[in-house]
């Protein structure tokens, strides 16, 4: 019988390649419930056509009313609008890849994970922003959540060969981005120069957040709630070459890591098929042909997101939230070419600041509307703090 699969987000770098895997699989094997985009009406129809998908929704209304006309004639349900994407992870699935970019994507994810089923979790932003209680409807609804982040995926799988028991740290790799030369002027970074990933090919804001290392930040906090362990037994390095997907240190002195060549494809796989492994054609890793493997420590004085967001996990509370939502703003505004390369961090930074002398900043949200009315409270601080710039 077919796996049903929704994908939330599925016109983004993720979806697509979760999309590619399933155009691969035999067919029959996989059955498309649900797909959605915000604003790509085109991409959506021709997935929707290919893969035969049951409902579609996009968040745009005007770009719903271009998919109400492209897909006109045929039997796919559309939605329009924010309750559409909620409806999309509702709609009975097996397995839900949650592909989304930024804290959009938390109210269709929370939607899949009370489904209890499986939930492939990309969208990191629902982790940083809603930790807490993203935990709490995964512990409510049994859902199973498997990590789609490489470094996330490389640490689930270590796990659950070996023994969590044990465990002295986690050590998150990075690859450090485009400006790992301590002589490179960040003030003077452009943003096609900052599109330029050096070893993965993703979306532009992950790529943008790949450069300021806050993406590393991010993925700090997500660690920290995914595998439950404090800030003090998360470290990070800097590997440019992203072969070791991150690794997890025992109290032994053992290491276990888990490599690969740097395609999101094979932790989608991993997530996509699990618990059973699936066929990828991902370049296989040739070990004898690597010129070198290197390792070094982040500089924090240079990109210094890193260190706001491991401040904001310490600060627990909304801190994560607010972190998460200044850098999206500052991302966007960047992405506009409105502001510099080095303004991104210091948004964040001030944002954090202001936002901190609010009473309930340092208090845990255990609801959506809480969660969100924190969100949109920072974007509007961040937009003002841009203002001043
Ligand atoms: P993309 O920008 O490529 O795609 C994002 C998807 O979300 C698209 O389908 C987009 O629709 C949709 N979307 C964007 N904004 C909204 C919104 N406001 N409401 C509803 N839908 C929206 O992102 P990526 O695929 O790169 O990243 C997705 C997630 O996966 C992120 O959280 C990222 O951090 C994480 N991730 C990505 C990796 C990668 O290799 N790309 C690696 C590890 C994690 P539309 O096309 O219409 O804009």
């Amino acid at each position: 019988m077919a796996r049903r699969i929704t994908i939330l987000g599925s016109t983004g770098s993720i979806g697509e390649s979760t999309l590619d895997l399933i155009r691969r699989a035999a067919p029959g094997e996989f059955q498309i419930a649900a797909l959605t985009a915000n604003t790509n009406s085109e991409a959506l129809a021709a997935q929707a056509i290919e893969f035969s998908a049951e409902f579609v929704a996009i968040a745009d209304a005007k770009a719903g009313a271009d998919l109400r006309a492209r897909l006109a004639g045929t039997s796919v349900n559309i939605g329009v609008g924010e309750e559409a994407l909620i409806e999309a992870g509702q709609r009975p699935a097996e397995f839900t890849m949650a592909a989304i970019i930024g804290a959009a994507g938390l109210k269709p994810t929370l939607a899949a994970v009370d489904q209890g089923n499986h939930v492939g979790l990309a969208n990191k932003e629902c982790l940083v922003c809603a930790g807490d209680l993203f935990m709490q409807r995964v512990a409510k609804s049994g859902a199973k959540l498997l990590p789609v982040d490489s470094e996330h995926n490389a640490i689930f799988q270590v796990l659950e060969t070996e023994q969590p028991k044990g465990v002295r740290r986690l050590i998150l790799t990075a690859s450090g981005g485009p400006f790992l030369d301590p002589d490179r002027d960040l003030a003077a970074v452009t943003l096609a120069d900052a599109l330029k990933h050096p070893t993965w090919t993703m979306g532009s804001k992950i790529t943008i957040d790949s450069a300021t290392l806050m993406n590393k930040g991010l993925e700090l906090i997500e660690a920290s709630y995914l595998f439950e362990r404090p800030s003090s037994e998360i470290d990070v390095v800097i590997h440019p070459q992203s072969i070791i997907h991150s690794m997890v240190e025992y109290i032994d002195g053992s290491v276990l890591a888990q490599l690969g060549s740097p395609d999101m494809r094979t932790p989608i796989a991993y997530a996509l098929g699990w618990p059973k492994r699936m066929e990828t054609p991902v370049e296989r890793l040739d070990l004898t042909k690597l010129s070198g493997l290197t390792f070094f420590e982040p500089n924090t004085e240079r990109f210094p997101a890193l260190r706001l967001a491991r401040d904001a996990l310490m600060a627990g509370g909304q801190g994560p939230n607010v972190l998460n939502a200044a850098n999206e703003v500052a991302v966007a505004e960047f992405l506009q070419n409105r502001i510099a390369f080095t303004d991104i961090s210091d948004v964040v930074a001030r944002t954090l600041a202001v936002m901190a002398k609010n009473a309930d900043f340092a208090a845990r949200s255990d609801t959506v509307e809480g969660i969100v009315n924190m969100d949109m409270r920072t974007r509007v601080t961040a937009h003002s703090l841009i203002h001043t710039l």
